[in-house]
């Protein structure tokens, strides 16, 4: 079945049209700087679209992307959409059609997710808008994670918090999480069900999970995809005393700190040069101290969080490497393993492939039994 996989960021859409029988995306691109001058970059095959474009919503970046299907032949059989929706809060355990239902539920969702959940409705509404005839699948980050137990989930606070106002760690990365433990499986061959794993998903966004027995056990994100790990621009966890001091002593108000912790922070604030691991390691090569303290922090505390998921399993079967530094970087694996030596396990980098869950999840969902 062909799917058009779609994620929807505040100023930008990524596509993909995955074929779930064959695994690949026969076309890929992404509309960037929607509102502004946006840009729109594709490939197909061996062939690099690229070029300036008119779109200053979501819903016109999406007619562009269908036009140009129709230039390159790609708008031929697809039998659905597939969305990334980043917070499905404690609803949604895993991918669903969406109805009027469930649209309400994503939008309730928008306060513990500002950044995401709204410009992913966008992207719904656009593609019901361009694609009318076609059923429209929302795969959430957090629904894998809903198999934690509350021991693991709750922070430390008062227990009306979580109550009356959700505030729990829900966990992100899912769909990747969902894919590598099904690849590390068929790679160990064995069953999910057998296997107890620590997948550590590291990318511009960073985090790992716990895996035991298929079923996710504990996660390093929180409420927001602000805790744990030091990532591109994101800071991890900090001292929750830093936001009160800065409030106080330097008069941070709340926009400035959203700012601060998401977008200044991380591997781009500790260096002062970039959130990009690879101009990092570049850097470090030629002796930049920033980006040499930005690395050596971002392992030290990549592998303290991989250590802290260790309560979660009886055992360990194998640690995995996954995203684009995970997969691609072995220095920096070397690194985060030299904090881990006291550990004895077994290691493994899988390449993750989240357009594909995606499309697979959207395609089970609307293939009825
Ligand atoms: P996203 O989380 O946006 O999907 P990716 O999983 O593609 O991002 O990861 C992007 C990160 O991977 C960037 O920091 C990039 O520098 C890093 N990366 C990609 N290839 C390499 C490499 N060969 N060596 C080191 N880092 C790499």
């Amino acid at each position: 079945m062909r799917v058009l996989v779609l994620n929807c960021g505040s100023s930008s859409v990524k596509f993909a049209v995955v074929d779930t029988r064959s695994g690949e995306a026969s076309v890929s691109g992404v509309v960037e700087e929607i509102g502004l001058g946006a840009s729109f970059k594709a490939k197909k095959g061996e062939e690099s679209f690229k070029t300036k474009i008119n779109a200053p919503n979501h819903s016109q970046a999406l007619d562009y992307i269908q036009n140009f299907f129709k230039e390159v032949g790609e708008d031929r059989d697809i039998a659905a959409v597939g969305h990334r929706v980043v917070h499905g809060g404690e609803k949604f355990s895993k991918s669903v059609l969406i109805d009027s239902e469930v649209l309400k539920t994503i939008e309730e969702n928008s306060l513990l997710a500002p950044l995401h959940n709204p410009p992913n409705l966008q992207g719904i509404a656009a593609a019901k808008k361009n694609f009318p005839e076609l059923p429209q699948v929302a795969v959430f980050d957090t629904a894998f994670h809903q198999s934690i137990p509350n021991h693991a989930y709750l922070y430390g606070l008062p227990y009306y918090l979580y109550k009356e106002h959700k505030v729990r760690r829900y966990g992100f990365h899912g769909s990747s999480f969902r894919f590598v433990t099904k690849k590390t499986a068929e790679l160990l061959k064995k069953s999910p069900k057998e296997l107890c794993l620590i997948i550590a998903h590291l990318g511009n966004g960073c985090s790992a999970a716990a895996v035991k027995f298929g079923e996710s056990a504990d996660t390093t994100l929180g409420l927001t995809p602000l805790e744990g790990m030091v990532m591109g621009t994101r800071c991890g966890s900090i001292d929750p005393g830093i936001v009160l001091h800065l409030n106080r002593s330097l008069g941070y108000d709340f926009e400035k700190l959203n700012n601060l912790f998401n977008k200044k922070s991380g591997l781009l604030g500790l260096s002062g040069i970039s959130s990009d691991m690879r101009i990092l390691l570049e850097n470090a090569e030629n002796g930049e101290e920033g980006a040499k303290i930005a690395i050596e922090v971002f392992c030290y505390r990549a592998a303290k969080e991989i250590a802290s998921l260790m309560p979660a399993l009886p055992n360990l079967d194998a640690l995995v490497f996954t995203g684009g530094i995970g997969e691609n970087s072995e220095p920096i694996r070397k690194k985060i393993l030299s904090h881990l030596e006291i550990f004895k396990m077994q290691v493994l980098i899988v390449p993750t492939n989240e357009e594909l869950m995606i499309a697979t999840d959207t395609e089970e969902v609307i293939v009825v039994p």
